[in-house]
């Protein structure tokens, strides 16, 4: 097929899913966590039919799954995308516009405008088409550029010899990977998978941090002012000398690359009770656990320091680091990536993510699953946009690991 008529039909996809708004809201605690994830569920489940999918199960949590057996031999191959965008206190409502880019700065609308010098990125599609937003609203490419893309791949199989794929379109990706959480994974049973979820130039990532969350309660003792000394324990100053006990360089703002955090996320306080919720994030499994065993001595420390406090901790893993899950046997899954990525006329560009995906989860569950760009920017922000030349680089990635072909 020509590749006009592919980009023109990665847009239309694209126009259409992101049409329905789907944002997930961390507040409700049933997934999928908001109505238009389903109905964008049930669009796709029809378009999968129409295209020949079979085992095709759209469930209770909005997961939907499907398969395409395969003509090729070898294992499975699994793609997941998500059906959510997020919520970062923009509109849910995302009204796309296709727009030339003339070196000029675009106006988005909503008093918004995408500057090339604010980012530079921009002057590599001097002269074509880029999908951005109206200004008031995230754009969705991230990461309703995924689902478009492997539709489209999907839909060109036809008589093409390809491997046996199977999909997982999952809800509520972006408030805590709750949809891959529910997915039954006997309906992706894969050797392997990529999650389509990256932005930037050809990237791929197979490292991901480990991921942990530390819930600290602290219940104090309250007590009139005039009554209070030698009685009151305050919450709020227990709260204080436990953030004290961590390093101040190993922030968030203070670290990059593959350096972790502890990141004191939030402080909900009142005169009875405290609680300071810690986010943990380390690369090095081994640093991610000492990072955890630091919490509970401080913790420890407080607690002798406070003795009428009465405090507890909780930890839980949230993820895991892709990198870890690949082993000699299955590194086949980023050298495949990396050779369909190299058909599109461009070397893969492996990025340490701070961060996590679909992938970190299937990858602690035995399924390697790296991450492959969308061709979007900016993602989480009025300014994301997609340039249509990335948008079909990621396309034809896609289609070359289906295919075989690289
Ligand atoms: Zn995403």
């Amino acid at each position: 097929m020509h590749t006009t008529s592919l980009t023109q039909e990665l847009v239309e996809r694209f126009f259409r899913y992101v049409a329905i708004s789907s944002q997930s809201d961390a507040s409700n605690p049933v997934v999928p966590t908001s109505p238009g994830q389903r109905v964008l569920a049930e669009l796709l489940a029809d378009e999968l039919r129409q295209i020949g999918a079979i085992d095709v199960v759209l469930d209770d949590y909005a997961c939907l799954t499907a398969r395409f057996p395969g003509t090729l031999p070898g294992p499975a191959l699994g793609f997941c995308a998500h059906l959510d965008t997020v919520d970062v206190g923009l509109s849910p409502d995302i009204y796309p516009q296709l727009v030339r880019f003339s070196g000029q700065r675009i106006e988005l609308g909503h008093g918004q405008v995408l500057d090339p010098r604010q980012y530079p990125v921009l002057e590599d599609y001097l002269g074509e088409d880029i999908i951005c937003t109206d200004g008031s609203s995230v754009l969705g490419s991230d990461d309703k550029a995924a689902l478009a893309s492997i539709m489209t791949a999907l839909s060109h199989l036809g008589e093409v010899e390809h491997r046996d794929i199977v999909l997982a379109f999952v809800p509520d990706e972006e408030i805590g990977l709750r949809g891959a959480k529910a997915l039954d994974l006997t309906r992706f049973a894969v050797a392997g998978a990529y999650t389509v979820d990256c932005e930037g130039q050809s990237t791929i990532a197979y490292e991901t941090f480990n991921a942990g969350q530390a819930i600290v309660e602290i219940a104090g003792v309250t007590a009139h002012p005039m009554s209070a000394k030698g009685v009151l324990v305050n919450p709020n100053l227990v709260a204080h000398d436990l953030i004290s006990c961590f390093d101040r360089n190993q922030t968030p703002e203070c670290t990059a690359g593959r350096e972790g955090y502890i990141w004191v996320q939030g402080i909900d306080g009142n005169q009875a009770r405290t609680i300071v919720t810690l986010n943990i994030r380390d690369h090095d499994k081994a640093r991610y656990e000492e990072r955890k065993t630091e919490i509970l001595r401080a913790v420890a420390e407080i607690e002798k320091r406070h003795p009428r406090a009465q405090i507890s901790c909780q930890i839980d893993d949230v993820y895991a680091n892709i990198a870890d899950a690949l082993k000699p046997e299955n590194q086949w899954v980023v050298q495949d990536l990396q050779a369909a990525v190299l058909t599109t006329g461009r070397p893969a560009r492996p990025l340490v993510m701070r961060g996590g995906t679909d992938g970190s989860y299937l990858s602690t569950q035995g399924i390697p699953t790296p991450n492959i760009f969308t061709g979007g920017f900016n993602f989480h922000s009025v300014h994301e946009f997609l340039p249509v030349s990335e948008f079909y680089r990621s396309y034809r990635t896609i289609w070359a690991l289906m295919t075989r072909q690289f």
